[in-house]
């Protein structure tokens, strides 16, 4: 297991990892196998979508809070209840396809930390297989 520090900036936060995992890649050495990144937390998730425009991790924030308010009279009594319901429709672990050395990625695909409870200091987990 392999784990990378990522730093976070406001409350919520989307932190395109994919450069840190293509180098976990190289760094074990894979030709072809399967990656898990891992977040070993409960108010920060991680998830994969476009990495072109940032508009669209803006919107995806703008859809969560919407969906998902701060403040929702929840009974939570840390007051991070959002955080915590966000985290699980992000989800804590991708899966990506490792084949010649390379992340299989779609043209436009990044693989994103999700904060949702910063600014904090955050930890990521990396897990390759074949070993
Ligand atoms: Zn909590």
């Amino acid at each position: 297991m392999n784990e990378i520090i990522v730093q976070t900036k406001s409350r919520t936060d989307f932190i395109n990892i994919t450069r840190s995992v293509q180098e976990f890649a190289e760094k074990k050495q894979t030709r072809d196998g399967l990656i898990t990144v891992f977040v070993p937390h409960t108010t920060a998730g991680i998830t994969i979508n476009e990495n072109a425009d940032p508009d669209v991790t803006a919107d995806m924030e703008t859809v969560l809070d919407r969906m998902v308010p701060w403040n929702g009279g929840y009974l939570h009594r840390e007051g991070n209840t959002a955080a915590h319901v966000k985290t699980s429709l992000m989800g804590s672990s991708v899966q990506v396809i490792v084949q010649d050395g390379q992340l299989a990625l779609g043209t436009w695909q990044s693989i994103y930390f999700c904060e949702f409870d910063g600014p904090r200091t955050r930890r990521v987990w990396m897990s390759e297989f074949p070993a």
